[in-house]
């Protein structure tokens, strides 16, 4: 099983939305070349539906060490849920001051956001309003009904990631995930 994740969760998606958007998602990796499906799935060594593509390495920041595999399978998930980062998890802070959120409350605020509606969170320092996926940070939580995980992958480049985002949609979030 893997180690890491990068996670890219899209916050604007509906539950009834996301599985187009991930379609689309799936289409466009599938078209770059980034993933190609795996014919021999195995629940212990790479359980993903997708491996890394022939072209994997240009979806990744660093190309020098393109020798071997890119990293692990890649999953794209279209059910509403928690994306969290594991053992890499801080409260976000805040997009204005960079106040860190109190964990209890966040864990709190998230647990609303995944049986209602995503909150907004008023700042304790300077009174900034905004909502709870609009906080920053990549070791945070978000509830988002389309994402794409890539399993064991080194750090993906910018113009890979907005271009995955034309297909998500307008608000992707990056999660650093260890197990
Ligand atoms: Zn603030």
């Amino acid at each position: 099983m893997s180690d890491s994740a990068i996670i890219i969760a899209e916050l604007t998606a509906s539950v009834g939305e996301a599985p187009a958007r991930a379609a689309a998602a799936t289409n466009w990796l599938l078209d770059q070349r980034i993933i190609q499906p795996n014919d021999r799935p195995d629940p212990l060594w790479r359980p993903s539906r997708y491996i890394p593509g022939p072209a994997a390495t240009a979806a990744v920041r660093d190309t020098h060490d393109s020798n071997g595999p890119v990293g692990d399978g890649i999953d794209i998930l279209d059910q509403r849920q928690v994306h969290d980062p594991g053992g890499n998890y801080t409260p976000p802070t805040c997009p204005n001051c960079t106040t860190q959120l109190d964990e209890d409350a966040h864990i709190t605020l998230v647990q609303h956001w995944l049986a209602q509606t995503e909150p907004f969170v008023t700042c304790e320092n300077c009174a900034t309003s905004a909502l709870l996926g609009d906080w920053t940070g990549q070791w945070a939580i978000h509830v988002a009904s389309v994402a794409v995980h890539f399993n064991n992958w080194p750090p993906l480049g910018d113009a890979f990631l907005l271009g995955l985002s034309d297909h998500l949609g307008p608000r992707c979030r990056l999660i650093q995930k260890r197990i």
